[in-house]
């Protein structure tokens, strides 16, 4: 057991993520907590960093992804073929409201729109959300969509199911990453993201 120093409340070690000398003072939930609140209030730094380290790197990072999606090519066709027989009729919903002009006139509103449907589905939207806040975040999805060749998603940092606990689709659990950190919880990090977060203000 150890005591978080953020909530000070003891909870199993499994609680806390690692570190090179022991484990994190923050537990995770804390963690979390943190990193959403650090990402709204320095969205702007954080997506010009971002953006910048892309440019920087492009070779790199493109040779990187295209490794993963030719790695992953065959999951991730099964993938989208399970996914589109599960919401079938959805798409095809969502196909003639794109053809009607709505979805293309309003992207990120209707993004947003798409995630609080998946989310009611499972309870998971408190009254207390910010819409405005929430369509910001698929406003810098699209941005990053905009100025890198990767493509970017909105995810929640607290999945809307998972083993233990359920995420809200709250402003503060949601976070634009490279699709390829989305697909696969246990690569929760991607090139520039420890810089960016390390670097003050
Ligand atoms: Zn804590």
């Amino acid at each position: 057991m150890k005591t978080c120093s953020k909530c000070k409340v003891t909870k199993p070690k499994a609680e806390f993520s690692k570190r090179l000398d022991g484990l994190q003072p923050k537990c995770k939930a804390c963690a979390n907590a943190w990193r959403a609140a650090h990402y709204l209030e320095h969205r702007e730094t954080i997506l010009a960093s971002a953006a910048a380290y892309y440019i920087e790197n492009k070779v790199e990072i493109d040779a990187a992804h295209s490794a993963y999606r030719a790695a992953h090519a065959e999951e991730k066709a099964a993938y989208n073929t399970a996914y589109y027989f599960t919401n079938r009729e959805r798409i095809r919903t969502q196909q003639a409201l794109y053809g009607a002009g709505y979805c293309s006139e309003n992207p990120e509103k209707y993004a947003a729109q798409s995630a609080k449907r998946r989310a009611a589905k499972l309870q998971a939207n408190p009254a207390w959300a910010d819409p405005d806040a929430i369509t910001l975040i698929y406003a810098d999805c699209a941005f990053m969509n905009g100025v890198t060749d990767v493509r970017h998603e909105v995810d929640h940092i607290v999945p809307l199911i998972s083993k233990h606990v359920s995420g809200l689709n709250v402003e503060f659990n949601l976070r634009v990453t490279p699709e390829k950190t989305n697909r696969s919880k246990g690569n929760r990090h991607w090139p520039g993201q420890e810089w960016i977060m390390r670097s003050p203000g």
